[in-house]
């Protein structure tokens, strides 16, 4: 596939930047998928990729999901995305000369597009990147950045729990819910803590039974095995660690009524939407209830507050009612309305331009971290 068609299948706009620099061996693309609400922001991904083509695919699907990602929040940006491509058969580079090579190529696009941490990148580099550009959110609080988004990301997701729960199960409150949550690491601690306080009987499992330990032993949790946890009969699944849990492999096996959590990427692909609706799982769509973290970092380019950041943060409530609301209106698979309020949240700042494409808004089967914090 030329390098155009990939561009054309992931939006009907995409620029994508290419940047090489022989000193540090950076090899970085930046594609820029929506800037109508604003500019464009999302988190840099260092990954060892197969081809070229490849890194391309990546960084303008991420691209536009971050477009998604923005409007559903209401914030004043558009998507982008960065890859930094590594070549693992090589000594690894000095991870500060190629961070700041990374933030000079930034620099050069005079703030249309905003980077930030993501999977492979950690709050060192970004305080490096941000050291070069300014173009540059969630540095360290010692930077002047506003840290860690994850509690924000957790916040966000409760908030989301709490609006399936009102809308699909007509409940008040989440005392006595059962959640089953998949990773208790940044996001699935903070979000245990959350769920704890609001009275919820919970579930969880970590790949790393310490770290399940630590979480149950604050939280009253019982703990299952990594393969048992997607089976627990329960009234939320939240998936909190890896992308694509949700697949043929994994949907029979499924006994809860909702899906909520704060995992990029849940779905393997379009098709479970539906199949999850034909099934009577309410799913929450990841973009729209995992967004607390963005908002955090967003909240960077107008000067941080971390108590404007919690308010926005709050806000998913509503844009999950209003997901529900309209799906069960309208017997719609949730991932459907979203795309179509996203559609809107563009159509009422820009010239008209379709959002929709044949592929769904996420669709990587792949794990969706490693080392960093995506938002
Ligand atoms: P993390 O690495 O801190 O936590 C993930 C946890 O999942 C780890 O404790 C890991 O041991 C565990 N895990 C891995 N595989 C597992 C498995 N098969 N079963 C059970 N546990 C498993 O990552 P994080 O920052 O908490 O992010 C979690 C997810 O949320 C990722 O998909 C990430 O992209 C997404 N996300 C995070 C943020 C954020 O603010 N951190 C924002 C948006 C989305």
């Amino acid at each position: 596939m030329s390098h155009f068609e990939i561009l054309a299948r992931n939006g009907s706009t995409m620029e994508v930047h290419s940047a090489h620099d022989s000193e540090s061996g950076l090899r970085a693309m930046i594609a820029i998928h929506d800037t109508r609400l604003g500019p464009a922001v999302g988190g840099a991904r260092v990954r060892a990729y197969g081809c070229e083509d490849e890194a391309l695919e990546d960084v303008v699907r991420l691209a536009r999901a971050m477009t998604a990602k923005a409007a559903l929040a209401g914030l004043p940006h558009g998507g982008g995305k960065a890859v930094i491509w590594v070549d693992p058969s090589r000594p690894p580079p000095d991870r500060e000369t190629l961070f700041r090579a990374f933030g000079r190529f930034v620099d050069t696009l005079n703030g249309r597009y905003l980077t930030c941490e993501d999977s492979g990148t950690s709050p060192t580099d970004i305080d490096v990147v941000r050291s070069v550009t300014r173009h540059c959110l969630g540095a360290s609080k010692e930077m002047g950045g506003s840290g860690d988004p994850s509690p924000f990301t957790a916040l966000g997701v409760r908030r989301g729990i709490e609006a399936c729960a009102h809308v699909v199960m007509g409940r008040d409150d989440l005392q006595g819910l059962h959640v089953a949550i998949q990773g208790v690491g940044n996001v699935g601690m903070h979000l245990a803590r959350e769920l704890f306080d609001a009275g919820c009987r919970l579930t969880i499992a970590d790949a790393d039974e310490a770290r399940a330990l630590r979480v149950a032993r604050e939280t009253g949790a019982e703990i299952v095995s990594a393969g048992e946890i997607l089976g627990v009969e329960c009234d939320v699944l939240a998936p909190c660690a890896l992308g694509g849990v949700i697949s043929d492999a994994t949907v029979d096996r499924l006994r809860c009524r909702m899906i909520a959590g704060g995992a990029n990427n849940q779905l393997a692909s379009k098709e479970m939407g539906q199949l999850l609706q034909d099934r009577g799982v309410f799913y929450a769509p990841d973009y729209a209830i995992n967004a607390g973290g963005l908002i955090n970092v967003a909240q960077e380019w107008k000067g941080y507050d971390a108590h404007e950041a919690r308010q926005k943060t709050l806000l998913i409530y509503n844009t999950i009612a209003e997901i529900a609301r309209r799906s069960l209106r309208t017997w719609t698979p949730p991932a459907e309305i979203a795309e179509r309020m996203v559609e809107e949240a563009l159509l009422r700042v820009g010239v008209p331009q379709p959002f929709a494409s044949s592929l769904p808004i996420f669709s990587s089967p792949t794990p969706s971290f490693s080392r960093g914090t995506a938002v």
